[in-house]
């Protein structure tokens, strides 16, 4: 294929000046960053950014992240900026971070869907950083997914649904993190979490003293009540079989829960950790690995693959709701649409 360029094992770089042009000039690029893979375009360029929305099928209210590759690249687009929010992206850029910033006159009312307000972020990730330098614009990024799938981590995840929507695409292999970004608003001078990820409450705390996490994490969005990031009231990530997140800080009461809810039902499909797959024998099982990073780089994989399976239940072991474990039962719950059974 003419437009696809493959950089798993080839890192000369030059070879993204073409997709580059294809951003400036108004086309979507698939691309890979550190945490997953984006459908990217011109952030400057309301026509372009608009084809991101029709090709995800996005909602029109849920605005795009702008990519930089420098520091020099942000006073052209976010204005304001606080002493706090100086500190957060020394500290965390370029990585996994996304900081909410006053938004200035030239980003274009799709970006942030009319929000006063755009969300910016530096990967880390070197195909991404190039690609934005030889673009030489913003490139504005959803995760690369049709909306409410899960996000690609890998290519063959998310070539089907996306190849006949994009105008170039790079293959960069297995995504880093394999979460999207931590998403962060500083109100008041306290930094609040809007999505956790790779980047913690923890490490934030480190650099300012204090972090607020946003109770939308966790729970579901009331009836009018009024959201910081408009991402967190959609349907995400869910497989079309009912899922239910299980978890214990025991694990002996974990494996008999599992077992006794998988019971009831005829072709269960139980997602648990590779170390207590011994103890799951008998019924279908996907390892998701041991530690959270792996749990991370697995998870949208395993959800994709899920149906495959036709199963009428679906069990998933969840983990602590600490550190990296809080973005990784951020995405869990939403994927099982907030069935979740806590066992003390
Ligand atoms: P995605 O790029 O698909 O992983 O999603 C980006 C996330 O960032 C969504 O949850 C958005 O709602 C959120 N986001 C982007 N821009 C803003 C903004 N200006 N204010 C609040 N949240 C934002
Ligand atoms: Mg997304």
């Amino acid at each position: 294929m003419e437009n696809y360029l493959d950089l798993r094992n080839d890192n000369n770089y030059t070879k993204l000046e073409q997709a580059g042009k294809m951003i400036r000039e108004g086309g979507l690029v698939l691309f890979p960053t550190e945490t997953v893979y984006g459908i990217g375009a011109n952030g400057l360029n309301e026509k372009a950014v608009k084809k991101i929305y029709e090709a995800k099928g996005r909602a029109s209210d849920n605005p795009l992240i702008l990519h930089i590759a420098n520091f020099e690249m942000l006073p052209q687009i976010a204005q304001n900026i606080s002493d706090i929010e100086k500190k957060l992206m020394k500290a965390f850029w370029p990585g996994p971070f996304t900081i909410i910033l006053n938004r200035t006159k030239i980003v274009p009312d799709i970006v942030t869907a009319g929000l006063e307000t755009v969300g910016i972020r530096m990967p880390s990730g070197i195909i991404a950083q190039k690609l934005i330098e030889y673009a030489n614009v913003p490139i504005a990024a959803p995760s690369a997914n049709i909306s409410g799938r899960p996000s690609g981590t890998n290519l063959e995840d998310i070539y089907e649904e996306l190849k006949d929507k994009m105008d170039f695409i790079i293959n960069g292999g297995n995504t880093e993190v394999g979460l999207e970004s931590t998403v962060v608003r500083v109100i008041n001078g306290v930094p609040h979490i809007l999505r956790p990820g790779k980047i913690t409450a923890e490490d934030i705390e480190n650099v300012v003293g204090t972090v607020e996490i946003d109770e939308h994490i966790l729970h579901k969005t009331g009836e009018g009540q009024k959201i910081l990031s408009p991402g967190m009231k959609y349907r995400h990530y869910a497989p079309n079989a009912k899922c239910i997140l299980v978890f214990s800080k025991e694990n002996n009461k974990l494996i008999s829960k599992i077992k006794e809810l998988s019971s009831e039902y005829k072709n269960p499909l139980i997602i648990a950790k590779n170390e207590n797959l011994e103890r799951l024998k008998g019924v279908q099982t996907i390892g998701m690995g041991n530690s959270l990073e792996e749990i991370s780089k697995n998870i949208f994989t395993i959800l994709r693959k899920v149906d495959n399976y036709h199963p009428d239940i679906v069990i998933i072991e969840g983990v602590e709701k600490e550190g990296l474990g809080l973005a990784i039962m951020n995405r869990l719950i939403r994927a099982c649409e907030y069935n979740y059974i806590e066992i003390e």
